[in-house]
Parts: C-alpha cells; structure tokens; sequence
C-alpha cells in the first residue's frame, strides 16, 4: 500500500518575522504532494529559488494544495507553477475575494483604519502596508493557475490517495487544513492551525471587514479540528509535534486570553481600538496585531459585553 511507505519531507525558509522559519511539505506516492510553496523573497539571505531548498526537482511535483493566501505561504507558487505540470488547490473563497475591485476594498480599509484613532503617520504606515499586500496577493496569488477550487470541508483523490481538506477561517479568511493518512498515522498539513508553542494571530481578511467574525470562525475551526483524529501536526512555523489536542487547548486559552485583556482595558473607555492597542499590546506588535484587537472589540460588542459609538471621525468602545 503506497500510503504506508510515503514519506513527508519538511523545506524550510528563514524569514524575517518570528519564529525565523516558514515550512512547506513534500509527501511523496505515486503522487508527489507539496504543500505550501514557501515565501516570497523578502531578502536576499533567502535562497533564490524554491528548487534550491527542496530535495525533489519540481517537475517531479504532481499537485500542490495550498493553505491560505499568505506570503508567507504562497509566495513562491509562480515558481512551482512555471516549474511543473502539477495540479493546483486552493480554498474557493480566496479566488472570490481577491476578485473584488481593489478600489472597493481600499476604501473599506481606508474607513477602517480612519475611524480607529492611530496618529496620522500610524494610519498612513498602516493603509501602506495593507494596500500593498492587497497588491501583492492579486499580482502573486495567481487565481488562473489554480485547477481545482476547495469549498469548505472536501475529499480529494489524488492517486491512490485521499486528502481531506478542512475549512479552517480565523487566522486567514481562506484557511484550509489538509488531512491524510501517511504510515497508518493521521497527519494534518495544518498552515498557520495548530502551531507550537504559540498561536497564529487572528487576522482573517485584515482590515477589510472579515474581523468581524474572526473570533467565532476561529473557535469553530478548533471544534471542526478537535473532532477529528489527529496523529501528527506539520505546521507552517514551528516544530512537527504528535499533540494536536494540547495545542489546539493552548490555542483557545490564548484567544480567552486576548478577550479578557482588550475587556478589561475596556473599563477605562470610551477609547479607540487605538486606545485599546496600546493598552494590551507590546508596541512592536501594534500593526501586526491590530485586525486581532479589531476582531476582538467586534466581538465583545456582538455579545453585549461591549458598547460601540461613533463620535464625530472616531469609534469608540466601552464596556
Ligand atoms: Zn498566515
């Protein structure tokens, strides 16, 4: 049985951000897998070419699913794509979203981050870098590559082999898990789900309003994960660990975390989701973190565990 003599290879790239490393997998069968494509080069410390760092050439690659449209995690399908004949997969509702006009959705990001109470060299740092990645993701997120498009939880066959993909939104909007079986264990290809020791932050669709349901999205995919049996987690950053449940546990005691902190700044309101920011988070964070605190506020409001008014130019959240 094929499944049973797969092997998985782990290509790992440095990258700039913690922790240091991002990781795509090969599986290979009579089907060889990849999953992920690695970053896109920031810098020039990282190796020039996805080939470079992989142990297979990439013609040999027959499919590559990818877990959410991340540069972290995308940023080299261009390359796979011109470099092989393989099959493409990826969460449906990422082709969707990256269809709207960008005009509509800059503007959505501009009202976001116009009504939260950064200084205004914040707010023009802040609109730069999401706009750019906006950019980034219709340019290097290459829609017309993809061949077969995931909606929510799905069977694929590949070969003598199933993959199941696993609708998993909170982090990214367009997050898909995928599970198999690989030498009688389960295994789940997991993205940025099911990190150790830390938890991926909840970024959904950034700025462009999918913060909304960040928070609830998120739970629901750590239930849809739990019920599943997991042997072996390969994550995106971080170590490959056999205790999906502990993580998934650390995970939700995180984001309790997280909802308590950003309440319980609430008791000084009325303030910003600037305000807030700053209250509970170290300010090297500040940007990186801001949809999660956004997520976060939406959430207590949508409860009754928090108040939100608009003043003049200004949201304002109060417990
Ligand atoms: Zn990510």
């Amino acid at each position: 049985m094929l499944e049973s003599t797969a092997t998985i290879s782990r290509v790992e790239f440095s990258m700039e951000f913690p922790p240091g490393h991002v990781s795509a997998y090969v599986l290979d069968g009579d089907e060889v897998i990849l999953f992920d494509t690695g970053p896109a080069s920031m810098s020039t410390e990282q190796p020039v070419s996805f080939a470079d760092q992989c142990d297979y050439a990439l013609e040999e690659i027959d499919h590559v699913f990818l877990t959410h449209p991340h540069p972290d995690h995308v940023g080299r399908l261009r390359e796979l794509v011109e470099g092989s004949d393989a099959d493409v997969y990826a969460p449906l509702t990422a082709r969707d979203r990256l269809s709207r006009p960008l005009e509509t959705v800059t503007d959505r990001i501009r009202d976001t981050i116009a009504q939260s109470g950064f200084d205004r060299s914040e707010r023009e740092q802040m609109y730069d870098d999401e706009t750019h990645l906006q950019r980034w993701m219709r340019t290097n997120f290459l829609v017309d590559a993809v061949d077969h498009w995931l909606v929510d939880d799905q069977r694929v066959t590949v070969g003598e082999r199933t993959v199941d993909a696993i609708w998993t939104p909170g982090h990214h909007a367009d997050h898909h898990c995928y599970a198999t079986t690989v030498d009688g264990e389960s295994v789940l290809f997991s993205g940025d789900m099911g990190i150790e020791p830390f938890r991926a932050v909840l970024l959904n669709n950034r700025l462009d309003r999918e913060y909304h349901n960040a928070v609830v999205s998120y739970r629901r995919s750590l239930d849809r994960l739990e019920k599943r049996t997991i042997d072996r987690i390969f994550p995106g950053h971080g170590p490959v660990h056999d205790a999906p449940l502990e993580s998934f546990r650390d995970d939700r005691a995180s984001l309790d975390r997280r909802i308590e902190g950003v309440s319980d700044a609430l008791v000084d309101g009325p303030m910003t989701a600037a305000d807030v920011s700053e209250d509970v988070l170290e300010e090297a964070h500040a940007m990186h973190f801001f949809p999660e605190i956004l997520s976060t506020l939406t959430y207590l409001v949508n409860r009754g565990q928090a108040s939100r008014e608009r003043d003049r130019d200004l949201v304002y959240y109060a417990r």
